[in-house]
């Protein structure tokens, strides 16, 4: 039997997992073998070896994937045998996949079933509550089990019908699931099963109120799966209070960024964030990119600046319709739009494979969103690049980010941006300040290049 070795170059255990499925999948002979890195042989594990039932085996194998991510590893067998389970793993891990096939199985195993809603995901967003409706339909195709989706912004009359028609997941976001409690369209007598995803992330929104009147209405005796990237005080309030005996699942440690993806930092006068914007985007190696406003209006401005200079974008965030949220998503993932200008609240739970650049138009004010916006980057094993602006007035939400990431971000000096960026020195808790390479700096521009363009610049403004 052939020997292959599988060897260093790989920078964590997820591309690793994924290339050894790659070539077990070209030739199934391979014993793959890990060296010089900490994987342990037994990582490499089928989905087979987690008891899942064939339906689901072949509905993942048509997904492409054979081998289970560190989370999903971790997380099904305790699901199947019906532990609470407190995860905390961000979105780009397998979470979703983690919950979804363990109950996909258990309610298998219960057929021929009651009618009544088994299941209940309450999740942050409704781009988010789409995805997890599509991996329900993409997991379980083979297993006949009933799921909808209900999310707000849209007519309500789809979705109640489907509900009158029965449905044995339900996944919703948490207004409009109490609007339609309310109505009496829901009930939630028959629950088995709760998960509550993105948890820190509904407190961010605002949600958790609508979160907490959810939770008093379901039955006491029940399975509670409990999800969150970071864990602030009142969400581990909230998981003590909601789950028993709970099993412990982390893939990454809180509020740590993914080594992988590369950061870097701009100093850059406030006014002039959106000509470095355009500057950055000059570069051609930059396909697409996934860019940040802290507002919806902000948002809106740099779509319209990036739209003069004929770059496609679109903007998402609250404003924006369902139906034009979705579409710009789909232009975006299609490669019909270059940039995609996003809020947090709108971003979150974004799934686009390959998505190489991330932007941080402005800087987040929760230091944790960073953290889950530059994770939209580096996904699956790819490699990501995070870019950050940060003007004089954005100094305390970078020395919050830096001290939550335990790093200093790289910062690049040579840009065309610089004489209004006096900001003073970041700090750098534990590693030496760098000097970082321009990220990406168009057709490797030199500093000569720089004050070139600097002069470029003037010169058209005075005319
Ligand atoms: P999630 O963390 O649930 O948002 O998943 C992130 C991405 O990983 C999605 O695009 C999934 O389709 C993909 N994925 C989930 N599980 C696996 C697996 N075992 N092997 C390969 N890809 C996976």
């Amino acid at each position: 039997m052939t020997r292959q070795v599988v060897s260093r170059w790989y920078l964590d255990k997820f591309s690793l997992i994924q290339t050894l499925q790659h070539l077990s999948q070209l030739h199934p002979q391979i014993i793959p073998i890990a060296i010089g890195c900490d994987l342990n042989i037994k990582t490499f594990m089928a989905f087979k070896q987690l008891d899942i039932i064939e339906p689901i085996l072949k509905a993942v194998a048509a997904e492409g994937y054979t081998i289970p991510t560190p989370i999903q590893q971790k997380a099904i067998p305790l699901v199947l045998q019906r532990r609470d389970l407190l995860g905390c793993a961000q979105t780009g891990t397998g979470k979703t996949a983690a919950f979804a096939i363990p109950i996909l199985q258990l309610l298998h195993e219960q057929k021929p079933m009651a009618p009544g809603i088994k299941v209940l995901i309450l999740t942050p967003t409704r781009e988010l509550a789409i995805q997890i409706n599509e991996s329900f339909a993409a997991y379980g195709k083979h297993t006949g089990i009933r799921h909808t989706v209900i999310f707000g912004g849209v007519s309500q009359l789809h979705q109640t019908n489907a509900l009158k028609r029965g449905t044995d997941v339900l996944i919703a976001t948490p207004g409009r699931l109490l609007d339609l409690m309310t109505q009496g369209y829901i009930r939630l007598d028959k629950l088995q099963i709760f998960v509550l995803d993105e948890a820190d992330r509904m407190l961010d929104m605002g949600f958790i109120h609508d979160v907490k009147k959810v939770i008093a209405k379901l039955p006491a005796k029940r399975q509670t799966l409990f999800f969150s990237a970071t864990m602030p005080p009142e969400i581990q309030k909230l998981a003590d209070v909601l789950l028993t005996h709970p099993a412990k699942v982390e893939v990454t440690p809180p509020s740590s960024t993914v080594d992988k993806i590369e950061q870097r930092l701009y100093f850059v006068g406030k006014m002039e964030k959106p000509e470095l914007l355009l500057h950055l985007l000059g570069n051609k190696e930059i396909k697409t990119a996934l860019v940040f406003t802290r507002t919806k209006h902000g948002a809106d401005k740099v779509v319209k600046l990036l739209q003069r200079h004929h770059i496609r974008a679109a903007a998402i965030h609250g404003n924006k319709s369902q139906n034009a949220r979705q579409g710009a998503l789909t232009d975006f993932k299609n490669g019909t739009l270059r940039v995609l200008v996003a809020t947090d609240i709108a971003a979150r739970g974004i799934d686009i494979d390959e998505l190489a650049h991330v932007i941080n138009f402005d800087l987040p004010n929760v230091p944790e969103t960073y953290v889950h916006r530059i994770g939209r980057t580096g996904r699956a094993g790819n490699e990501g690049m995070a870019i950050s602006f940060c003007s004089r007035e954005e100094r305390d939400e970078l020395k919050d980010i830096q001290k939550l990431i335990g790093k200093t971000i790289p910062v690049v000096h040579e840009h065309p941006f610089t004489a209004n960026a006096m900001v003073a020195a970041p700090v750098a808790p534990a590693r030496q300040q760098q000097q970082a390479r321009p990220a990406r700096n168009p057709n490797g521009q030199s500093r000569q290049g720089n004050n070139n363009f600097r002069n470029r610049r003037s010169t058209q403004r005075a005319r």
